[in-house]
């Protein structure tokens, strides 16, 4: 049967899976959700025999049911290979009393690359599949993980160019090497000189434009966004929750049906949406625990029931999860307002008027499967330290908000089932932090000595993806004011 999506912000727009995987947003402004959330058809028993793609295809089939097998099958395998160093794709680590689900083993050592490796894939067979002849402009604004994925998924895919923008001063110095050394010819990266909520606003200005659109096709050229409201980002992370569930099962770690909780540094509420939609599904889940970081709007809202922007936005050590209007909230405030795209409009409106909204007693008691908390950074790097000294494992500063949250978790209910910590970066794409949590003696190497130094406490390998960046060539140099964003994007397109 079709599985049919639609918007959050109201009841008449519908679209197909890759109508709306192609949109990214729906005409109205809200995000695509499936008119239901499919049930898994496959036993976890007899998924805990399959290999990391096969149960992405047993997964992903109930989503896109306007793919062919041989499509969807097409797209996994192109996306789920060598690029990853292990051929499990998202390895479990047991350490410290909890599980890490290690999704940092793809190209940019960052989870985004476990949806944004298949994304190219997906939107190239929806355009196919549509009829759409243009060539696709994926146009991105970055703090730093995001932008390195999406590169690193689209190069040199036919059909298909990419141009991100990133804040010059804003990124770590590893992010910006791996920005700046991308190669493909159909790509280009353009440092601003501003923030990342400038480089954001002057992307949505140039999606907004329509006169460009129409200069645009006349040069058979349409944009397309590789953000994370994208339904063909969301659906490849339920994946991994149902992949690591039987894994635990394959290996005797939990009885079959064993409820366990799922533990996520959250951001932009992305990643623990898909864990909530793998417990839709029926998967064994109990708990969703949302872990934040200083910057603790989520906690706020599940504590109290409001949300509120208004605050000072906080940079931290954990910077991927800097953020203060969570996209992938509305999908949740959506259902827990009973499928109501009007409700939901009108709080969606009040979040960009005022700044907040509030939700009703009835929608709260519907957030029972979620609990947050936050780590304060002396907490995060105290995690760290900690971790490292017990079980000589060691994390990224996001995991380990992660890990500190699920400790708070732990003492505050004496819960005692099996937990899985979404691990979402390798501890070496914040190597300067995750050191001199560990040791202040640090503080006064290098970069690449402190990523040899941490090869050696660690006894993990440099990956791949950090040998590449030491010596390669600076491609892009382009740097740019705000309000050159579009006259760039004119010139690279050549229009
Ligand atoms: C993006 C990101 C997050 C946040 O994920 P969301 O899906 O936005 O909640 C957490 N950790 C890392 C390392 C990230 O790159």
């Amino acid at each position: 049967m079709e599985l049919l999506y639609k918007s959050t912000r109201s009841e008449n727009e519908t679209a197909t899976a890759s109508q709306a995987i192609l949109k990214g947003l729906a005409d109205d402004g809200g995000l695509f959700v499936p008119t239901s959330i499919p049930k898994l058809e496959t036993s976890i028993s007899d998924l805990s025999k399959m290999t990391y793609q096969e149960v992405a295809y047993e997964v992903m089939k109930l989503f896109f049911t306007d793919f062919t097998e041989e499509e969807l099958k097409e797209c996994i395998n192109k996306a789920y290979d060598a690029k990853f160093d292990t051929e499990e794709i998202a390895p479990i680590v047991k350490a410290d009393g909890a599980y890490f689900l290690e999704l940092f083993h793809g190209a940019t050592i960052a989870f985004k690359d476990m949806a944004l490796s298949i994304l190219p894939h997906l939107l190239t067979t929806s355009a196919k599949k549509n009829q759409v002849k243009n060539e696709i402009v994926i146009l991105t604004a970055t703090s730093g993980d995001t932008g390195k994925a999406a590169l690193a998924g689209f190069a040199d895919v036919p059909g298909t160019k990419i141009i991100v923008f990133y804040p010059k001063d804003g990124v770590s110095p590893i992010q910006e090497k791996q920005m700046v050394t991308q190669k493909g010819d159909n790509t280009f990266v353009v440092g601003i000189n501003g923030n990342f909520d400038d480089a954001q606003t002057g992307v949505k200005l140039i999606f907004g434009d329509k006169d460009l659109a129409k200069v645009m096709a006349k040069s058979n050229y349409q944009f397309s966004s590789a953000n994370s409201i994208n339904i063909g980002r969301l659906v490849p992370q339920v994946v991994y929750y149902v992949y690591a569930y039987s894994r635990l099962l394959a290996n005797d770690e939990v009885c079959e049906g064993e409820k366990i909780n799922v533990v996520v540094p959250t951001g932009n509420f992305g990643n623990i949406l898909a864990a909530f939609y793998a417990k839709n599904m029926g998967l064994p889940i109990d708990k969703l625990i949302c872990a934040s970081n200083d910057n603790k709007v989520l906690y706020d809202f599940f504590s109290t029931g409001e949300y509120n922007r208004n605050r000072e936005f906080i940079l931290t050590s954990s910077p991927s999860m800097d953020i203060l209007i969570s996209s992938n909230l509305e999908r949740l405030i959506f259902k827990i307002a009973g499928n109501d795209a009007n409700k939901n409009g009108e709080l969606m409106k009040a979040l960009s008027s005022n700044g907040k909204y509030e939700i009703t007693k009835e929608m709260k008691n519907d957030l029972s499967d979620f609990y947050g908390n936050y780590a304060t950074e002396e907490e995060t790097g105290k995690t760290i330290q900690q971790i490292y000294e017990d079980t000589n494992y060691v994390i990224d500063t996001h995991t380990a908000v992660a890990a500190c949250v699920y400790k708070k978790y732990k003492k505050e209910t004496n819960d005692k089932s099996k937990t899985l910590i979404a691990s979402t970066a390798s501890p070496y794409k914040f190597t300067r932090s995750v050191m001199c949590a560990i040791n202040e003696k640090y503080d006064s190497m290098s970069d690449f000595e402190l990523v040899d130094e941490l090869s050696k406490i660690s006894g993990v390998e440099v990956p791949q993806a950090i040998e590449e960046i030491r010596s390669a060539k600076v491609l892009h140099e382009t740097v740019c004011e705000v309000n050159e964003m579009q006259k760039v994007v004119k010139d690279f397109l050549n229009i």
